[in-house]
């Protein structure tokens, strides 16, 4: 099939390498000259493991192209993937204006049936408002289409190759079709390929990341209590999580959840819940407990050296917003950075992946390390807040010639308590003895 994806971003990248895996031919068209450039030239613009692989091979295969035109683009296409920011608006709702815009342009572009469809998360409605915005312009026949997203950052390729599900939101069966067939290789193993209208489609997306996010939360309030009440949540956590009806995963405490989608999907459908005056107040609570675990940790620094932190020297390990992807959009770690400096302390980081964009972000007030060890430099402490492999079996021997003295503050309750306390460390993580 011809695919055009309309935006290049984390999952309009992915979303285009992997049809084209499949024997596509796929162009991803960006506003973004510089990253179509570099992308055109064969060097990746994120980091996802698995990607670059696929990416070349398919650049060279010329089944992957990039371009900044979409009018040179969209008479070639079948469907048309629109991959586009949904960030918050000015009050939490998702802000539309870049799905807008291109169903805008597409009204001024197509000329034959094409299948449109909105992969970026939306709220309920967004399907109606994309079709009236293109038959304003176009009157011929077309079909939009709700198919949302449940990649990993981390895992991105994994997931979208072998989908747990792919969610089509439609009622004409002509696109159905049209999807079904697109999307067979990646469901040949039984995953289901579900079908349904547009508004349960684009709702899936949010219920989705509210329940995780929910879950979460959920677990950073039993932490919470097993501090107080002298409990261990890693024993609380395998308790419940053996339980079917509850399952292993997202159980574990840590110092919130950032990244690009549970922050603002949360809001965003607190926002819609709002408009359509119900009070969602479990997600309310959701949220309010996610701002209250990002200073946790920040609390307990505070607490051990005092209030005035002001002249201490810090080491944080990890930035993004979890590990294995370079994405720092809502990162924990930036908000317990952003804390530290106001509080006059001094800051030395380290990052796998995420450091450059870091720098992008808030430039030289902090330290970039060269590796993990040299950011510990005669720090006062180290912070853990982002559970990266290279740092769960680290050498604290290193660890303790290069701190000031041997004090962790860890935010993914990586290491075993009793082991911390035989190697001499004072040692904090989250919600254990
Ligand atoms: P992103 O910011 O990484 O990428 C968006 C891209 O769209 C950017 O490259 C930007 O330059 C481009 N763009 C903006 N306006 C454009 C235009 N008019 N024409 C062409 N390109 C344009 O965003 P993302 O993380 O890929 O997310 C996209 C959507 O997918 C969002 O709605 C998000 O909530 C959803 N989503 C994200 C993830 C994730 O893990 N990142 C997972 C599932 C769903």
């Amino acid at each position: 099939m011809k695919i055009v994806v309309v935006g290049t971003g984390y999952v309009g990248l992915v979303t285009g390498t992997c049809f084209a895996e499949t024997g596509n031919f796929v162009t991803c068209v960006d506003i973004d000259n510089r990253k179509v450039d570099k992308l055109s030239k064969g060097e990746i613009t994120i980091y996802e493991p698995g990607l670059e692989k696929i990416f070349i091979r398919n650049l060279k295969e010329s089944r992957l192209k990039f371009t900044t035109d979409l009018k040179t683009v969209i008479d070639t296409a079948d469907i048309i993937f629109l991959c586009l920011p949904t960030p918050p608006g000015e009050n939490g709702e998702a802000d539309l204006k870049y799905v807008l815009n291109v169903a805008d342009q597409l009204g001024e572009l197509l000329n034959s049936y094409k299948v449109i469809v909105n992969k970026s998360t939306v709220p309920v409605g967004t399907a109606k408002l994309v079709k009236a915005k293109i038959a304003e312009k176009y009157k011929g026949d077309f079909d939009v289409v709700s198919n949302p997203e449940f990649l990993r950052e981390g895992v991105a390729v994994e997931d979208f190759m072998k989908p747990d599900r792919v969610v089509i939101g439609t009622s004409s069966q002509k696109a159905i079709d049209l999807m079904s067939s697109l999307y067979s290789p990646y469901v040949r193993q039984g995953n289901p390929l579900i079908i349904m209208d547009e508004s349960s489609s684009e709702l899936t997306k949010y219920a989705a990341n509210s329940f995780l996010a929910t879950k979460i939360s959920f677990m950073n309030e039993i932490a919470q209590l097993c501090e107080k009440l002298g409990a261990d949540v890693d024993s609380v956590r395998k308790g419940i999580g053996s339980d079917d009806r509850i399952g292993k995963r997202f159980l574990f405490p840590g110092i919130g959840y950032g990244g690009s989608c549970f922050p603002k999907d949360v809001q965003a459908l607190l926002k819609s819940s709002e408009s359509v005056d119900y009070d969602f107040k479990i997600l309310s609570a959701v949220e309010k407990v996610n701002e209250c675990q990002k200073i946790h940790l920040v609390q307990k620094i505070g607490r051990y050296f005092g209030d005035n932190l002001s002249g201490k020297k810090m080491a944080i390990w990890g930035l993004a917003f979890k590990p294995n992807t370079d994405d720092i959009r809502e990162a924990p770690a930036l908000e317990i950075i952003k804390l530290l400096i106001n509080k006059g302390v001094t800051i030395s980081v380290y990052d796998p992946e995420a450091m450059p964009n870091v720098k992008r972000e808030i430039g030289d007030i902090v330290h970039y390390a060269s590796n993990q060890y040299d950011a510990l430099s005669a720090a006062d402490c180290l912070i853990i807040a982002t559970e990266w492999s290279e740092f769960r079996t680290p050498d604290f021997d290193i660890i303790s010639k290069q701190l000031k003295e041997k004090i962790i503050f860890d935010g993914r309750n990586l290491f075993e308590i009793e082991h911390m306390r035989k190697l001499g460390f004072y040692y904090e993580s989250i919600g254990r003895k």
